[in-house]
């Protein structure tokens, strides 16, 4: 696809409500509070609109896979499944974080998880495709960074970092 000058706080909040919907035509009982802090005046960036939003709508359905996984596992009393969004302008770097209160990942499987096909989702629920195919997006389609932190049983952020002076 072609690069263009693109608004990522519409193009984020446009997947992330795809991906609650998408998840709540499956199970009509999931309810999950969505968070959004997005920056204003965020720069453009100059992306590819179709690949980005794939990175995205992947980042969305694994942090509600996380949270739906870990509301059925335990049944914690008060646990309110949380996904957050934030979108930041830090120098010369446009930064989006997709944040959710899941199942969270060892060190072992977060080594793993840009690998292809690696996936700990039974079979039809996943292909462990979208991160490694998301990973090749940000990074050599865009010049960017996509990285993750996690704590087991707390939860994920994933980060994406796309630079203003190189897909400017
Ligand atoms: P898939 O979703 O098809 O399994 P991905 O490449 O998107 O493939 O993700 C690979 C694996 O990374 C997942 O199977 C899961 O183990 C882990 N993972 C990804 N995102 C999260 C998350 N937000 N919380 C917990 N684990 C995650
Ligand atoms: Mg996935």
């Amino acid at each position: 696809g072609e690069r263009a000058p693109t608004d990522l706080n519409a193009l984020c909040e446009e997947y992330l409500r795809l991906a609650y919907q998408g998840l709540r035509a499956k199970d009509k009982s999931f309810n999950a509070e969505l968070k959004t802090y997005l920056a204003p005046d965020l720069p453009l960036v100059n992306a590819v609109g179709a690949d980005l939003g794939r990175v995205l709508l992947n980042l969305f359905n694994n942090a509600f896979y996380a949270v739906q996984q870990r509301q059925r596992a335990n049944g914690e009393p008060g646990y309110m499944p949380t996904v957050s969004l934030t979108t930041k302008h830090v120098g010369s770097t446009v930064e989006i974080q997709v944040t959710d209160n899941g199942t969270g990942m060892s060190e072992a499987v977060q080594q793993k998880i840009f690998q292809p096909f690696f996936t700990t989702k039974p079979t039809g629920e996943g292909t462990g495709l979208g991160l490694s195919l998301s990973h090749d997006i940000v990074a050599k389609g865009h010049g960017g960074s996509l990285t993750v932190e996690s704590q087991p049983g707390q939860g994920t952020t994933f980060s994406v970092a796309l630079p203003l002076t190189k897909t400017n």
